[in-house]
């Protein structure tokens, strides 16, 4: 039996799909989980050959089924050649980065991008030797004013967290062809339900699994994938900085995954509807959604993503204050941090992964920037308690001593 050529299945069937080559017959509809991280070999002779192939039954460091599984499935759902999976995002993040750049390289980066992020390539470039320019993305000419001839990585994020600030994909992967530079796109706001940045052009594209992908908040991971060529480096770099995934945690992405389809749906729809709702809500002063049409970057956002992801980010009017008694009226939407579950969190980004950052120019957003990460509960309840508590934050503005001064 011949497996069914991947361009004509979609990312739905795809993702539920536990073995994507039903050929090698009778198996567990769920890939077991194999913890044994050493494997016996029958001869001196196989052993070798299995540590030179690179087998997944040799040591977990070097890879296991699990993570190949897993891989596997990334690869499929991002339409590449080969993909690799690590125990997180940024696990994913600096392996790719430190197996494409040495001493000398150029990179050039969007300047609001996620926090930690920012601050690896602000360590790579404090005297390793990597020259970093952050720069905003959305200014075409200002990419190109800093493209150099060793310039290896440009590095995109989009949507941004925690701004979605959004960049032009194929418009910087043309750019970056021309000067034989590689385009990096963390795409974790997206998932591959929304976007897929290889076929726009992109070089590698990579996600925090930790967030969509996996999307119940139990567990941590992250994924790189694009052509072999770029993916083997990646590859090497991980057996030397060893930021593996557990068996564990590979079978719990991939439980997530199956539903990452239906979830996606279900979430970028309801986010639309409360970036709408709060748009229209007087308490609020702005609110920052990709597929919003008030959205700085709409245009591009409605050709490059089928929905505007997940997250919602949005300031009212008042003062800090305001905004914090908002976060502490909600009663259904809960306090935490991280984004991408099935459960609506929020939380404020300045507070967090960004508080005490050197920041990069244009990095600074909003200190009362509200970051919403938008889950699978009803979405009137959802709009109910934002409503109540946003009420509840402007009374309170009002009645404080000194409000009406
Ligand atoms: C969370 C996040 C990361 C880091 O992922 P971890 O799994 O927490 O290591 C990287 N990029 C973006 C856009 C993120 O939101």
């Amino acid at each position: 039996m011949t497996q069914i050529p991947k361009e004509s299945i979609s990312l739905e069937t795809l993702a539920p799909r536990t073995y994507l080559d039903r050929t090698k017959g009778n198996r567990p509809l769920s890939t077991p989980i194999i913890r044994g991280a050493i494997f016996a070999a029958p001869s001196s002779q196989e052993h070798a050959r299995l540590y030179q192939s690179n087998a997944e039954t040799f040591y977990h460091r070097f890879g296991h089924p699990g993570e190949n599984e897993l891989a596997k499935k990334v690869a499929a759902l991002e339409d590449a050649e080969s993909a690799i999976v690590f125990a997180s995002g940024m696990a994913t993040i600096s392996t790719t980065l430190m197996a494409h750049l040495a001493s000398g390289s150029h990179v050039i980066s969007g300047d609001q991008i996620f926090a930690q992020t920012q601050e690896l390539l602000e360590w790579l470039s404090n005297g390793r030797g990597v020259r970093v320019d952050f720069v905003d993305m959305r200014e075409l000419d200002l990419v190109k004013a800093k493209m150099r001839s060793d310039t290896r990585i440009i590095y995109i994020e989009t949507p941004s967290n925690p701004k979605l600030r959004i960049t032009d994909i194929a418009a910087i992967a043309a750019l970056a062809k021309e000067h034989g530079a590689m385009v990096v796109v963390d795409s974790t706001f997206a998932t591959p339900m929304a976007q897929q940045p290889l076929k726009l052009g992109a070089s590698i594209v990579l996600h925090s699994a930790t967030k969509f992908i996996a999307g119940h908040m139990d567990v941590m991971g992250g994924v790189v994938a694009g052509p072999r060529r770029l993916i083997e480096p990646v590859y090497r770099m991980k057996r030397l900085l060893g930021g593996i995934l557990d068996p564990q945690a590979a079978w719990l992405i991939l439980r997530g995954i199956k539903t990452l389809h239906v979830r996606a749906q279900h979430i970028f729809s309801t986010a639309l509807q409360l970036a709408r709702y709060l748009e229209s809500a007087p308490a609020v002063r702005r609110v920052y959604y990709p597929h919003l049409e008030s959205h700085g970057e709409f245009q591009v956002a409605s050709r490059q993503m089928l929905a505007g992801g997940g997250v919602v980010s949005f300031t009212l009017n008042g003062d800090i204050d305001v905004h914090r008694a908002f976060l502490d009226a909600l009663q259904l939407v809960q306090i935490a941090t991280s984004l991408g579950g099935v459960e609506t969190v929020i939380e404020m980004p300045y507070d967090l992964d960004w508080y005490g950052l050197e920041a990069a120019p244009g990095q600074v957003f909003e200190r009362t920037l509200i970051r919403l990460s938008v889950g699978l509960e009803h979405p009137q309840e959802l709009i109910d308690d934002i409503e109540q508590a946003l009420r509840s934050a402007v009374d309170r503005a009002v009645d404080a001593p000194g409000a009406r001064e």
